[in-house]
């Protein structure tokens, strides 16, 4: 096993929930890891802060907001330079003097950097799972061309990252039957159908168990987080759909679980706390301390394993139904989902009104192949500009 090398870290999307729990686990480790770049679209005076403790080469903001951030940085006597915009952000995740790259902006925004990175041939640790549901196949390519390494943040697929051998050539060689991607199934679980359309925002954000972003959050109690991963995990470990299976796992303490042939079933499990992957990501192939308790089996007392309901999380179906169709779809399906739960967030659409708005855009788009990252973007463009005409319309 190597040594642990000293590594120079870009954290994209800092001041966001995995932002912040990849600084604390960093924060342990100042022998090996130094901040190289540090990037957030709002909450200035937070990075500022994080720039103050970990001093990095440079901090991106929005070009409306970098002279904020510059005067806040300036009144320390700082030397983080300032930069802006997709360019900056672009910048940081390939510059030459890095060496991984945790992608964790939220959304499509963080399409390019994280393709900037995978092109530069860095570690990419990906949170940013919308990156690769929109563009896969380009992704993958690129990965591939580049020779960078791909490590999985979303706690399913580290484990199953985990639980595959490593390096793993084809899930058939390796003897894998099946993935089994487990959720918990969200906070409305066993809700009343009846009173799902009057969730609230608040209430859909309380996640059982993780504290997260609030886009994924909604995405977790619609479980579209469990079809992006669905999608993700196809693209990531080249797998067919049907060698993937969704199970729902209330308590959250296995991460997802690898079948193979000769009957063996591989589980990762620990505490639900994304510290535990993002360590496993920055260390692998060693281990290092994360911060997370050890899991106590036996004050956890049970876990449970129940199939997942179709009938109530539609937008479980509708993420299936668009990586069948392949090309553009996943990136349709993404886009619209933004859509849709960005307006759920302001108040604009209910909980139960969010899958119906993402079909009728996958049912009106036209897809595309994906050649290159234009098409992904228009895809994307057309799919939003639909899912907002529909809006104003409901
Ligand atoms: P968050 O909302 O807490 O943080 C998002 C970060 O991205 C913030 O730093 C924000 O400033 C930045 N950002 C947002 N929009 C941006 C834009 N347009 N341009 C540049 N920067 C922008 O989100 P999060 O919960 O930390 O999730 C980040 C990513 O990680 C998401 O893709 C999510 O699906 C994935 N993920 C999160 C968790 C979790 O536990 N939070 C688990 C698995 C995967
Ligand atoms: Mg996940």
């Amino acid at each position: 096993m190597p040594a642990l090398p000293q590594q120079s870290v870009t954290v994209l999307g800092s001041t966001g929930s995995i932002g912040v729990s990849t600084l604390d686990v960093l924060a342990r480790h100042p022998q090996h890891y130094t901040v190289f770049a540090l990037t957030a679209r709002d909450r200035i005076a937070e990075l500022a802060q994080q720039c103050r403790r970990f001093e990095p080469r440079f901090a991106v903001v929005p070009e409306a907001r970098a002279s904020e951030l510059r005067e806040n940085l300036a009144a320390d006597g700082l030397r983080t330079q300032v930069l802006a915009g997709v360019d900056g952000l672009c910048k940081v995740a390939a510059d030459p003097d890095v060496d991984a790259v945790m992608a964790a902006i939220v959304g499509a925004a963080g399409l390019r950097p994280t393709l900037a990175a995978v092109k530069a041939g860095k570690k990419v640790l990906l949170a940013n799972k919308e990156s690769l549901v929109m563009a896969g196949p380009l992704f993958m390519q690129a990965l591939a061309e580049s020779g960078a390494e791909l490590l999985p943040i979303d706690s399913e697929h580290n484990a199953i990252f985990q639980c595959l051998p490593s390096p793993c050539e084809s899930l058939e060689a390796a003897g894998v039957e099946k993935i089994l991607l487990t959720g918990s199934g969200g906070p409305f679980r066993c809700h009343d159908p009846e009173a799902l359309h009057r969730v609230t925002p608040e209430e859909a954000c309380a996640h059982p168990n993780w504290s997260m972003g609030r886009k994924i959050s909604v995405d977790s109690a619609t479980m579209m987080n469990k079809g992006l991963e669905f999608i993700e995990a196809c693209y990531m470990f080249n797998a067919r759909p049907d060698q993937i299976e969704v199970v729902v796992h209330p308590q959250s303490i296995v991460h997802s679980m690898v079948q193979y042939r000769d009957g063996s079933l591989l589980a990762q499990m620990g505490n639900p706390d994304m510290r535990t992957p993002i360590a496993h990501a920055l260390a692998f192939p060693r281990r290092i301390d994360s911060g997370v308790a050890a899991l106590d089996l036996i004050a956890q007392g049970r876990l449970d394993f129940e199939a997942p309901d179709w009938q109530r999380f539609p937008c479980l179906r509708l993420a299936r139904e668009a990586i069948d169709v392949g090309g553009s779809a996943p990136a349709v399906l993404n886009a619209a989902n933004e859509v849709a739960v960005e307006a759920f967030l302001d108040g604009r659409l209910s909980f139960t009104s969010i899958p119906g708005l993402i079909e009728r855009v996958l049912k009106s788009a036209a897809f595309i192949e994906l050649t290159d990252l234009d098409a992904v973007e228009s895809a994307d463009r057309e799919a939003r500009a639909l899912a907002r005409e529909f809006l104003g319309a409901a």
